[in-house]
């Protein structure tokens, strides 16, 4: 059902039901590329949630129980259905969060993919069986660890949602899902594609509320057996630590702040092209986005004034415009941000060589920026930018870059240009993060794990390694005589 704007209405869903909070509580939801309310998110209440705790442990006992080729069948039947309703599921997105319509489209049909892929993966979550003592038969299942509460952001509002409910549901679990409050179109419309293939009521239940509230309630209930989120370091270590005083399980994607190492052999002009690109996707507001950029000195100016030519070529605009490269940033927070990192890092020498400051009309727009002779005590040197902020600084020293590089709590992104093998294999050993690319800046894949090191998080999302945190470990040995 949409709304006189083409916004749909948005609902929670608990049961098999799709319905409002018990109070009738609601927050506004507000287009990031024009500041006007579009639509209101229903907020759970207790009574809510509790509804959903009940549902997920009946849904458990269901699906778990569903011969596995009825599983596959119900969800490859969703993933048909968000490939169909990518563009909708798109529109949506620029609508809520600012994204452009083809990036937005583009999120829900990968979301598809590693749908597919995780239902295939799950087939063959083989057990072993272990030699052992004549008469006893000695096995190692897995089993799915049982229902699940989620937590994600707004930066990828299908394809964040869809990779805790694509791994959980594959493996057999139920799950509350909490998406992000400012992105709940996005994350009702995926939910209808599982509801619309046929899963069971009480398998998969959509929530949205004040988010304190919601995870307090859900992660000590015993009802819960895993916690899974994606979001910031401080709001995860709260998280973690909630779910550490009743000893549960959780799994971390949090955020980083990726280094970009272009040592002295690469060709800078080539660099520039794949980096901006991912700089500037999503506004910036990626985990894995490019973030610091160390440059060798040799080739600092050129790729200096490339990076600036690339970063006055973007179109920034509205998401549901077509010529638009770069949308609005999601939220007032996020400009705020950026104009408090900017002023820092001027107030302390730094030089803006394009961008720095929001546009002069209504939205978040931000401009896309450079900056130059950023010191290293800048914030923006050691926090998360979440922006479209490049801060360029030159180096002679490739194992003292590494050691800058490596200094930060992060250990999420990093990235390395050279034509070199054995630099690339120093960087590859060297960098402390969990993803690692070079000589390009790849993007996540279904098939490959994603994941932190240190502050950025534990556990893996997509690749096989995604079900290990959704399937416990059984030793069975049976004595036959
Ligand atoms: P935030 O830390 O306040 O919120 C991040 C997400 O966590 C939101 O969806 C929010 O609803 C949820 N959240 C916040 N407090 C919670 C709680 N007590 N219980 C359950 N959920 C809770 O930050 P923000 O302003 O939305 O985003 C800013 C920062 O978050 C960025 O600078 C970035 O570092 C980080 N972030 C990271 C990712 C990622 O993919 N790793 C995604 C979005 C944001």
């Amino acid at each position: 059902m949409t709304s006189d704007h083409g916004y749909p209405a948005v609902r929670m869903y608990i049961a098999g039901e799709w319905c409002h909070g018990g109070t009738g509580r609601t927050a506004p939801i507000v287009n990031p590329a024009t500041e006007k309310v579009i639509g209101e998110v229903p907020l759970a209440t207790i009574a809510d949630l509790d509804r959903a705790l009940d549902a997920a442990t009946e849904g458990f006992r269901t699906w778990r129980d569903t011969p596995i080729a009825r599983r596959s069948a119900i969800l490859h039947a969703a993933a048909d259905l968000i490939t169909e309703r990518a563009p909708e599921i798109g529109r949506i997105m620029a609508q809520e969060q600012g994204k452009p319509l083809k990036e937005g489209t583009t999120e829900a049909l990968r979301t598809a993919d590693t749908l597919r892929w995780h239902i295939e993966d799950a087939r063959r979550a083989y057990g072993r069986i272990i030699p052992s003592a004549p008469g006893t038969l000695l096995t190692v299942r897995r089993e799915p660890v049982g229902p699940v509460a989620a937590f994600v952001p707004w930066n990828f509002p299908v394809g964040g949602p869809n990779r805790k409910l694509s791994s959980a549901l594959s493996a057999g679990c139920s799950i509350v899902i909490k998406a992000s409050e400012e992105t709940p179109g996005t994350a009702a419309a995926l939910v209808a594609c599982y509801a619309d293939a046929g899963l069971s009521a009480g398998v998969l239940n959509l929530v949205f509320g004040e988010p304190a509230e919601v995870s307090a309630h859900l992660i000590p209930s015993p009802k819960i057996r895993l916690v899974a989120f994606t979001g910031s370091v401080p709001v995860g270590k709260l998280l973690a630590a909630k779910a550490g005083e009743v000893m549960k399980p959780t799994l971390m994607e949090l955020g980083g702040h990726a280094p970009v190492i272009v040592c002295a052999d690469a060709d800078p002009v080539k660099a520039v092209r794949m980096a901006a690109q991912a700089k500037f996707f999503n506004a910036g507001q990626v985990c894995t986005s490019p973030s610091r950029f160390f440059v060798h000195e040799s080739i600092v100016e050129e790729f200096t004034a490339e990076f600036v030519k690339v970063a006055q070529a973007v179109t920034v605009g509205d998401g549901l415009d077509a010529d638009t490269t770069m949308g609005p940033l999601a939220n007032e927070r996020r400009l705020q941000t950026m104009e408090r990192l900017v002023a820092d890092a001027v107030s302390r020498g730094a030089k803006v060589l394009t961008g720095g400051e929001r546009l002069e009309r209504d939205g978040y727009f931000f401009a896309p920026t450079v900056l130059t002779d950023v010191p290293a005590d800048a914030d923006v040197m050691h926090e998360e930018p979440f922006g479209p902020l490049a801060p360029i600084v030159p180096f002679t020293d490739l194992d003292e870059t590494l050691a800058t590089a490596n200094a930060l709590p992060y250990g999420l992104a990093a990235y390395g240009f050279t034509e070199s093998a054995a630099t690339a294999e120093k960087l590859s050993n060297g960098l402390e993060a969990g993803i690692l690319s070079v000589n390009h800046c790849g993007g996540s894949v279904s098939e490959a794990p994603s994941g932190g090191v240190k502050e950025s998080g534990y556990g893996r999302e997509g690749g096989p390694e995604a079900l290990d945190a959704y399937l416990i470990t059984k030793r069975v040995s049976h004595l036959l005589a």
